[in-house]
């Protein structure tokens, strides 16, 4: 006999923990799904916004999170070549803490799946999400632990958390098929002694790609990058033989005097991770009666560091749109039509809170990835340093979604 939940959540992510917790703290039984053991270390760039800190709070983890993340990032550096322009950034606009910091994946990710936990939350880990049949009301989920074993959950409700670098079973075929030159991947991996000062966030920008550094938990540093298909191959090429992480690390020393610095007397602490390709875009609208949030629902290219930030704040607007209409939501003769409105209205919201943040970032990408409009923002960069600040403000970093205010010392 299979288990069952009101709501079933694919991914223990940022998005995914945040959403069990905000669900089953109004009183939805929920099953929270995730397909790696924890503490497991993701490629990410690891920085919160200060526009988030409040909402860990109400998700009762912000205590900690102050504890062991890294310093207060006040200062954004864009480096390029052997240049680099330093600029403040934007404080958060209406939080106590109005600076983002950084804390590492491994940390970050356990900490709010503990609290979904303990919020009442049914954890399945590990365990992936092979298979979603049925429709609103009637979800059959097929999942997988380690080892094999196969086993099904019954759901009223299903919501993807499964970011966007790894596609639910029934979508890689049609990711495999769709590679291109301009597909990004993306690497990170961990310095000790890196030279950084704690308080500054370096946005590197090279031919072909985009990354950054900065110092978060325990002194360890984070260095993260996205990379283009074709520049990846070529840099391949030239260094036969090479991991891709070893020839991506070469080519940032040799490229950008702000990492050779940074690095020279660091020393990594374990292998580079890598993962991709990367599509940054919208994925919503696909009427297969499934919430999305997080990556998801949306991912902006990552050059904005606002990965993190959405995931949080989409739980915090689904939580507010689905939380408090669970009767309706869930009732067999009720949950089709009623969640097909849902979907509506909150796929509504997250165009209007997201979609601009979207769009900044790919503005920024484009122009960090190619030489010839890097060419040309430099001098006025440089002329007009202010221009990182607004540039970290336009992309969302000081502002959190209204519906969070609802959530406020709610843990
Ligand atoms: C190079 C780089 C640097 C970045 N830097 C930053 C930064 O500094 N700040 C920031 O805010 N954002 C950053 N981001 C973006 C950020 O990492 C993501 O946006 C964020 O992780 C999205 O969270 P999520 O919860 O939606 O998904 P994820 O964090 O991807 O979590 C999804 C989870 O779902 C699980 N899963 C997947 N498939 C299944 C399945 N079938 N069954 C069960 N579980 C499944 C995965 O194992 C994973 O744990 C960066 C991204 C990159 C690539």
């Amino acid at each position: 006999m299979s288990r069952s939940f009101d709501a079933a959540i694919v991914g223990a992510g940022p998005a995914g923990s945040a959403t069990a917790i905000l669900l089953a703290r109004a009183g939805w039984s929920v099953a929270l799904i995730e397909r790696q053991p924890f503490p497991r270390r993701k490629v990410c760039g690891e920085c919160v916004a200060a526009s988030n800190l409040a909402l860990l709070d109400a998700l009762g983890v912000g205590a900690e999170f102050d504890r062991r993340a890294g310093d207060e990032l006040r200062r954004v550096a864009l480096l390029r070549g052997d240049d680099s322009i330093v600029a403040a950034l934007p404080g958060a606009e209406s939080s106590a803490r109005r600076w983002g910091r950084a804390l590492g994946r491994e940390r970050l990710d356990p900490l709010l799946a503990d609290a979904a936990e303990a919020a009442g939350a049914t954890r399945l880990q590990p365990c992936a999400v092979q298979a979603i049949g049925g429709s609103a009301g009637a979800f059959r989920l097929r999942l997988r632990p380690p080892g094999g074993g196969d086993f099904a959950i019954d759901t009223r409700l299903v919501v993807a958390a499964h970011g966007s670098w790894e596609p639910l079973p029934a979508e890689r075929e049609e990711q495999r098929e769709a590679r291109a030159a301009s597909d990004l991947f993306a690497f990170k991996a961990n310095f000790r002694d890196a030279a950084i000062a704690a308080d500054l966030l370096p946005v590197l920008s090279f031919v072909g790609g985009y990354g950054g550094m900065v110092v978060a938990d325990d002194d360890l540093s984070t260095l993260a990058c996205c990379v283009r298909a074709d520049r990846l191959q070529a840099l391949r090429a030239e260094q036969p033989g090479a991991s891709a992480g070893a020839v991506v690390e070469a080519m940032l020393r040799r490229e950008c005097a702000g990492v050779r610095d940074a690095l020279a007397a660091a020393e990594r602490a374990g292998p580079w991770i890598a993962s991709g390709p990367l599509r940054p875009g919208v994925r919503l609208g696909q009427g297969d009666g499934v919430f999305r949030v997080g990556n998801a629902a949306g991912e902006a290219h990552p050059i904005v560091g606002e990965g993190i930030s959405m995931a949080l704040q989409s739980a915090f607007v689904l939580a507010g749109v689905i939380g408090g209409d669970r009767g309706r939501l869930l009732d067999e003769a009720t949950a089709g039509a009623a969640q097909r409105r849902a979907i509506s209205a909150y796929e509504r919201l997250w165009r209007r809170r997201f979609a601009r943040r979207l769009g900044v970032a790919a503005v920024f990408a484009h122009v960090a990835i190619r030489p010839a409009l890097a060419g040309l923002a430099w001098p006025l960069v440089r002329r007009w340093p202010g221009v990182l600040t607004e540039g970290a403000r336009w992309s969302g970093k000081t502002r959190s979604v209204p519906e969070a205010a609802r959530w406020a010392g709610a843990a």
